[in-house]
């Protein structure tokens, strides 16, 4: 069964363009809970050890330059189906080929600065999620169920 969460970063370039409201606009239309939020200035250790998968990756240095260049904002999203729905919301990488109505087409500069980041599996979303919020700071909504509702 596909999980429940998701975890995003509003990009640095996103954020200095005054996206984060039109961005999280978009989020909250597309029906997702913000379980968790912060604006963080990423260290460049930090930056390198999120992307490593990508560390061989000719455009890796400038990827790190990018993510440190500014705050970002990190956040746990919670919907039926959150992962696949939003890297659906969001749209291809690269924003010349992501669909009209997609954040990235919206708000994407470059296949680099691509306005925001979605995790790709329910592993990643939990790995993520885990590293940039503790416990007190996670807010998720309880589905209730008829019996437990009043
Ligand atoms: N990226 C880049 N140049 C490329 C491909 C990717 O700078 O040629 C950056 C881009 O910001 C992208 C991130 O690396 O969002 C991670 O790449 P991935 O292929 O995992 O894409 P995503 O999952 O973010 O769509």
């Amino acid at each position: 069964m596909a999980g429940t969460i998701t975890f995003t970063i509003i990009k640095p370039g996103a954020v200095k363009n005054e996206h984060i409201g039109p961005i999280l606009d978009k989020i909250s239309d597309a029906g997702f809970h913000i379980a968790a939020m912060k604006m963080v200035q990423l260290s460049r250790s930090e930056a390198r050890s999120f992307y490593c998968i990508h560390k061989d990756k000719p455009f890796f240095e400038d990827l790190v330059e990018f993510m440190v260049s500014g705050p970002i904002v990190a956040a746990i999203l919670q919907k039926e189906n959150a992962v696949d729905d939003f890297r659906k919301l969001i749209g291809n990488t690269d924003p010349t080929k992501a669909e009209p109505g997609t954040i990235r087409h919206m708000f994407a500069k470059s296949v680099q600065a691509n306005a925001v980041h979605g995790s790709d599996s329910d592993e990643n979303a939990q790995k993520e999620s885990e590293y940039f919020f503790a416990g007190y700071e996670k807010f998720f909504e309880v589905k209730k169920t008829s019996c437990s509702e009043k």
